[in-house]
């Protein structure tokens, strides 16, 4: 398995080569079709070879995953492509369900060229298997089968909408005054995880004891990942099942955690400041929070909206009085002109909600007949009022954890 791993990595790297030099050379972007051709190429020429002892399927999907990540560069979803490096996302996929067998029966499954496998179950597989993924996580290994099923079209159980603001101090605050605690597994495990890096860094490169301790690192970043993919799927299973619109800021975490490089020209500012509050974001994993409510609320029939972002901890929610004094601290927030009184997060949360409830309410020109449809679903929700509430008082409600 490592070693078809290794085979996927390196028709990844190749073709990557072969796209920068071709660029390079003034070339066109070569398409998916035409680099199988070079992968036919490279399975039969003297130095590369070995590549055909793997099965040529999981070779093709490694050109088509690097098409795909050229295809989000292109459209500005994402970075430029990198090489792949041993041991980081090792991985390999067959596409069609004829290249293996599973028997769910027996907790085995079959893979061309490997023959059965035992496995353990982490789930009944539903419907009729697609296509089936390989990969490893510090040293053990995984296959993920996707299915084909029918869905009955979700009724929402829930009724009511929340506004959610998103946080360092809360990882996440409702507009109901609910909040949920960060769980920063990194900053948990950051001592342990230092511990024993320093122990790798003392240890001979590639010797067999650096080799342990590397492992050790790695089975830490493994732990710190569980714990926060852990987190993340209890939380959105909660608010996606108890309400049928939730709404959130608009930001974009990608441009959030690139700001404090900057470029090699300006180099960013308060680059330290911003560092600790980018590992914060990316240790919490806003933006893989809002991709999970997005299809699990979708799963439920439910809503997911984003809204502008800007000054929503500054506004007023009872007079609408946008003012930066409004904020008398990090957490307090106090109109200066009706006095309205209530915790800065809640305040963005409840501003966030309105945002999103006014969007509904006027018909949009980009999405017509969707909105419509939400309005009446969500008219008849019970809305949170934030007019003439002077509540300070915070009720502590534990999601997860
Ligand atoms: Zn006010």
């Amino acid at each position: 398995m490592r070693r078809f791993a290794g085979c996927g990595r390196k028709v990844w790297n190749l073709a990557l080569n072969l796209q920068q030099a071709n660029y390079a050379a003034g070339g066109k972007y070569i398409s998916y079709a035409a680099m199988c051709k070079h992968l036919t190429g490279w399975r039969a020429a003297p130095a590369t070879v070995w590549l055909s002892d793997a099965p040529v399927h999981t070779q093709q999907q490694a050109l088509k995953d690097l098409d795909r990540a050229y295809q989000n560069f292109f459209a500005g979803r994402a970075d430029f492509p990198t090489f792949k490096k041993k041991g980081r996302g090792d991985s390999f996929r067959y596409p069609d369900a004829k290249q293996f067998k599973v028997d769910q029966g027996n907790g085995r499954i079959f893979l061309p060229k490997l023959g059965w496998i035992r496995y353990r179950n982490g789930r009944t597989l539903l419907g009729t298997p697609r296509n089936a993924t390989v990969s490893a996580a510090a040293s053990e290994w995984f296959v993920s089968v996707q299915t084909q099923y029918e869905v009955i079209e979700p009724v929402p159980v829930a009724t009511d909408a929340i506004g959610i603001d998103l946080g360092i101090v809360r990882f996440a605050t409702l507009s109901d005054g609910a909040f949920i605690a960060p769980l920063n597994s990194f900053k948990k495990h950051q001592q342990r995880l230092a511990k024993y890096q320093r122990c790798m860094s003392r240890k001979v490169k590639f010797s067999s004891n650096w080799r342990k301790a590397k492992a050790k690192v790695t089975a830490i970043h493994r732990d710190i990942a569980n714990a926060r993919n852990d987190f993340l799927h209890k939380t959105t299973t909660t608010i996606s099942n108890n309400h049928a619109l939730v709404a959130v800021e608009d930001l974009e975490v990608v441009n959030m955690t690139r700001s404090a490089q900057g470029t090699v020209a300006t180099s960013g500012k308060n680059v330290r400041a911003k560092a600790g509050l980018n590992r914060s974001i990316l240790d919490q994993g806003w933006g893989e929070f809002r991709r999970q409510l997005a299809y699990k609320l979708n799963w439920n029939g439910g809503f997911f909206m984003q809204v502008p972002a800007h000054h929503t901890s500054q506004t007023c929610p009872c007079c609408g009085h946008v003012d930066k004094a409004n904020r008398k601290t990090q957490s307090a927030f106090l109109c200066t002109i009706c006095w309205y009184e209530n915790n800065a997060d809640v305040v963005g949360a409840i501003n966030v909600l309105d945002r999103a409830l006014a969007q509904l309410s006027q018909p949009s020109t980009e999405e017509g007949p969707d909105t419509a449809q939400i309005a009446c679903e969500v008219n008849g929700a019970v809305r949170p009022s934030a007019a003439g509430t002077h509540r300070s008082d915070v009720q502590e409600v534990l999601y997860a954890q």
